[in-house]
């Protein structure tokens, strides 16, 4: 059967499980080997096909491919819809590829402020070294994104949905805009997963991951993935190979064992964000809960139009206190640990004040929305009841 037969077949957890994965004809193995080896005895088809400038299709040296890469490549590719993708030692790794092979010297990238921390030091410190220009727009402001475009923009980044304040991004109106300009949509969907949202169908040109929260889900491996057309994908291993972030044969096997459970986590993940969200709202001594899931989410209607499965396992919500106030909340919890990271079966609490966001100043927090007490959930697998009841002992401490 051709790949993309397969994936008009099936559903999400069919694929989760199936797609990508190797098959050993020589055992009829069931799960993908883990194949630690760097290089390859070369056949003259492998020859030919160097010669003919086909060097990814053939086994050659680990960082150029690898069969458990390559199947847990396919897979990530199958649950985005996408042609195909590339593997990362990192997020980080992929983001700075992805980006660095479709931007170079004179080219402006819009993006937002509105992005995971690392993120924002990667452009803001390293991109104006190859002369590439920048500018931030709010990601909720489809009009404010277009009239920011310039004559020299190559790429809109957004994050599908942003990190701790879950800005949804119309990413249907943002690829439309910027292919208008003769631009591409390039996105994070690390928060969202293609479970929530599949934004190459909404028209995005690439989709970036952090394999290293959902796709895995164990919080035992840093990986990432690239994923989109063939004819872009290309272009980005061809940079990888230069810049040199693969992934190992390791933690690809790990990434793809993870990724069998993907859905069957993400609908428990969705379940308790949902159930964490509405205790929160309904609690005396919250402020404000932002979770999509919730009536009173300021984006209601585009939540509704482009979340169908679910509204994903993050929650922030601010104490009605102070940032102290939050401090005692979390070392109070029993269950969720005080940790950054997100993503992984067990449920982790943080704040931004003292973590992602403490190079800033409470009136700077305050203007983009993060106020006092602030405190950002990643909602595990575990018994929603545990979970609601451990951040019912912990208020009552404080
Ligand atoms: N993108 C988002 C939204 C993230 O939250 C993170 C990490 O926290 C990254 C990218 C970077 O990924 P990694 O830590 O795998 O390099």
């Amino acid at each position: 059967m051709r790949k993309d037969e397969f994936r008009k077949k099936y559903g999400i957890s069919t694929l989760a499980v199936h797609a990508g994965t190797y098959q050993d004809s020589e055992t009829g193995a069931v799960n993908t080997p883990v194949f630690l080896s760097t290089t390859f005895r070369l056949t003259d088809s492998d020859y030919e096909k160097i010669l003919s400038g086909k060097a990814r299709e053939a086994w050659l040296y680990t960082r150029y491919g690898n069969p458990t890469r390559r199947a847990v490549e396919l897979k990530v590719a199958a649950l985005e819809g996408a042609e195909d993708g590339v593997g990362f030692a990192s997020g980080m790794a992929a983001i700075a590829t992805t980006l660095l092979t479709f931007l170079k010297q004179g080219d402006h990238m819009l993006t937002t402020l509105d992005l995971y921390g690392g993120t924002s030091y990667l452009i803001q410190k390293e991109f104006p070294k190859f002369g590439i220009e920048l500018s931030f727009v709010e990601p909720r402001d489809v009009e404010a994104i277009e009239k920011a475009i310039k004559p020299n923009t190559k790429v809109l980044y957004f994050e599908t949905i942003s990190n701790p304040l879950l800005k949804l991004l119309d990413v249907e109106a943002v690829a439309r805009i910027a292919h208008e300009h003769g631009a591409m949509l390039i996105v994070d969907n690390t928060f969202l997963t293609p479970f929530n949202l599949r934004p190459l169908e909404l028209g995005a040109d690439i989709v970036v991951h952090s394999a290293s929260k959902y796709i895995n889900g164990h919080s035992d491996v840093i990986a990432g993935f690239a994923v989109g057309p063939k004819e872009l994908i290309e272009q980005v291993w061809e940079t990888m190979l230069h810049f040199g972030g693969s992934m190992e044969p390791l933690p690809a096997y790990l990434v793809e064992r993870g990724l069998k459970t993907f859905a069957l986590r993400m609908a428990r993940h969705n379940e308790n964000g949902l159930k964490v969200a509405e205790f929160l709202e309904n609690h005396p001594k919250v402020r404000k809960v932002i979770y999509p899931g919730l009536k009173s989410y300021e984006q209601r209607e585009l939540a509704d139009k482009l979340l169908k499965n679910g509204y994903g396992g993050m929650v922030s919500f601010e104490i009605d206190g102070t940032d102290e106030d939050g401090v005692r909340f979390m070392h109070n919890l029993k269950l969720w640990a005080e940790a950054t990271s997100l993503g992984g079966v067990e449920s982790l609490v943080s704040m931004p004040y003292n973590t992602s966001h403490a190079g800033l100043t409470p009136e700077q927090r305050a203007e983009m929305g993060i106020g006092p007490g602030f405190v950002r959930l990643s909602c595990g697998i575990e018994d929603a009841d545990d979970l609601i009841e451990d951040l019912a002992q912990a208020f009552e401490k404080i």
